[in-house]
Formats: structure tokens, C-alpha cells, sequence
């Protein structure tokens, strides 16, 4: 059973890192969640940096422990969990990474592990969607972010990381219809990129979000994706710039560090096969806070599929 190393023995700041200080091992016998580095940013139009976002995650998520008093679950006691390292990518060559990252991140799949991917530029989605779909065939997907990301294409290349939900609809690989946006803020390109967004699935901007508060988004939330299998994709720059500096493609007017734990808590119950969290940029994040949100966030992810087994009665680990 794969477990963390207990905090204080050695001390957290000591040693390799590996998130949360949890064993790094590539055999997935009996392995209930593995986080998965992702380090790729050629997909960026602004600033790059993302490739450098899974070593610093992990760096902090030294400060994470095991029990999520939220939630009332002990991740460790109802999960076994590793870090697998990170997946294997070519730096400047979007189509052959994104071609690495799908097989690499089959394997995860098809050994029925829920993998939780730290990226990264966000055109890494659509390969992990790719191999998640493989096994589960089309996904509710759970959106996070300032951008649609619905793009047609950049710079004459047809995939950067403002087109991965663009290429997801194309090649069938979302489940429409209980699928949902949150957040999307900032100037647009065109008039219509919102309504580009409400024409294939449900959004909820960052506007309505203010307005609504955050209860009222769960219950919508909840309700559109209902029983359906999920992927969720969160794109730190879903935050507010004050709490999360550390990204490529700020956007002012999000959301606070609070706020965004409380959505995700109120995501307990969702059928996730999968996670992402992405377009963390270490080097623009000089207080470290992105990165020590981004392992926050990661920690509520485990949570969400602690509980999960918790409520379906697996019966927790013995030690
Ligand atoms: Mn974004
Ligand atoms: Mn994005």
C-alpha cells in the first residue's frame, strides 16, 4: 500500500521531492490515485514557463498533510496513492508531445487509476482527454478558467493551449450535454466568444459567478453533470491574479483561494476519472503562493476521490 512518508521524519523540507512526499513508483498494481507531472508549455501564445510548474508544485505540497477536515476524510486511509513522475515530451514539438502524453497517460487509464495531472500549458488536456476517453469513452467535462480555450487555432498551427476543448468537441470526446464552464472573465477577441461556449454546453462566467456565489454555482454544477463520468480541467488562472500570479494569461476580477476550495468541495459526489490542474509558470510567481494553491488544489482533487470511496463503504486501510 502506497502511503506518504510521515511528515516531521525526516523533516518535510528534507529529502527528494515527490508530491506530498508519496513514494515515486510506476508500478500501478493496487494503486488507487498517481499524480502525474506534465511538463510541456510549447503550446503557450504568451508566457512560457509551464514546463518548470510540476517540479514546483511539488515542492509545495511539503506543506500538505493527510486529513482533509472539510471533507472529513483521511485522504491515505481510503486511497493508495503514488507519484508516478513525470510524462515523457519533446520541448518545441507540440503534435509529437501531445502524442507522448496520450500514450503515457493511457497506461494510467487502463490500469484504473485516477491520475491527477500537473501541467503544463493547457494544451495538454486534449491528449489526456484523448486517453481518457479511450477507456471511458466520451466525458462531462468540468471546466475551470478565464478562457474558453474554444479556439479555432494560433499562429497557423491548429493546437495551442487556447484550442484543447475546440479539438475535444470536434473528435467527439465530450459529453455535451452535461458538460459546463466556470469563470470565464477578460477581454474577448470577438463578440460572441461567450455565446461560442453557451451554443456547445453550460457556462457560468465569472460575472454570474460573483453574482450567484458560490452555493447556487455547486447546485448548477451538480446538477449538469449529475451521474455522468467527469474529467476536471482546472486552469489556475480561474484565480485571481492577487492569490495565483504564477500563470501565463492573467486575468484581474476572478476569484479568491477560499472560494475556489469551497467550489471544489461542493464537487463532492461527481463521478471524476480524471483531473488536471495547469498553466502554473513558477517564475512568475515570486511569493510561491500559485504553486502552494496549485498543491491545494491538488489535495482537494485526492479528497474528492477519498471520499468517494469512503461513502461507497471501501473499507479503509488498515495500518
Ligand atoms: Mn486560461
Ligand atoms: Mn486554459
Amino acid at each position: 500500500m502506497s502511503q506518504p512518508t510521515p511528515t516531521y521524519r525526516p523533516p518535510n523540507f528534507a529529502g527528494i521531492r515527490t508530491f506530498m512526499r508519496l513514494p515515486h513508483k510506476t508500478d500501478l498494481a493496487g494503486v488507487d490515485i498517481a499524480i502525474v507531472g506534465v511538463p510541456f508549455d510549447t503550446g503557450v501564445t504568451h508566457r512560457v514557463g509551464g514546463r518548470f510548474g510540476p517540479e514546483a508544485i511539488r515542492s509545495y505540497s511539503m506543506l500538505l498533510r493527510g486529513h482533509n477536515s472539510v471533507l472529513n476524510v483521511s485522504v491515505f486511509e481510503y486511497c493508495s496513492a503514488i507519484d508516478y513522475g513525470d510524462l515523457d515530451v519533446t520541448p518545441g514539438y507540440l503534435h509529437e508531445s501531445h502524442r507522448q502524453i496520450e500514450q503515457g497517460a493511457s497506461k494510467l487509464f487502463a490500469n484504473n487509476v485516477t491520475p491527477i495531472f500537473l501541467g503544463g500549458d493547457h494544451s495538454i488536456s486534449l491528449p489526456l482527454l484523448r486517453a481518457a476517453t479511450a477507456k471511458y469513452g466520451s466525458l462531462a467535462l468540468v471546466h475551470f478558467d478565464s478562457h474558453n480555450d474554444l479556439g479555432h487555432g494560433s499562429y497557423g498551427d491548429k493546437d495551442s493551449h487556447g484550442t484543447p476543448f475546440r479539438r475535444a468537441v470536434e473528435e467527439n470526446l465530450l459529453n455535451l450535454d452535461h458538460s459546463i464552464q466556470i469563470g470565464l472573465r477578460g477581454s474577448n477577441h470577438r463578440a460572441d466568444d461567450i455565446q461560442i461556449s453557451r451554443d456547445l454546453m453550460d457556462v457560468i462566467t465569472g460575472v454570474e459567478l460573483h453574482e450567484m456565489g458560490m452555493p447556487a454555482a455547486i447546485e448548477r454544477i451538480q446538477a449538469r453533470v449529475g451521474n455522468k463520468l467527469a474529467y476536471l480541467t482546472f486552469d489556475i488562472d480561474f484565480v485571481d491574479p492577487a492569490f495565483a500570479p504564477g500563470t501565463g494569461t492573467p486575468e484581474v476580477g476572478g476569484f479568491t483561494s477560499a472560494q475556489t476550495l469551497q467550489l471544489l468541495r461542493g464537487l463532492q459526489g461527481l463521478n471524476f476519472v480524471g483531473f488536471d490542474c495547469v498553466e502554473v509558470i513558477p517564475v512568475y510567481d515570486p511569493t510561491t503562493v500559485t504553486c502552494l494553491l496549485a498543491a491545494n488544489i491538488v489535495f482537494e482533487f485526492m479528497s474528492l476521490i477519498a471520499l468517494q470511496r469512503k461513502n461507497n463503504q471501501t473499507q479503509p486501510i488498515q495500518r
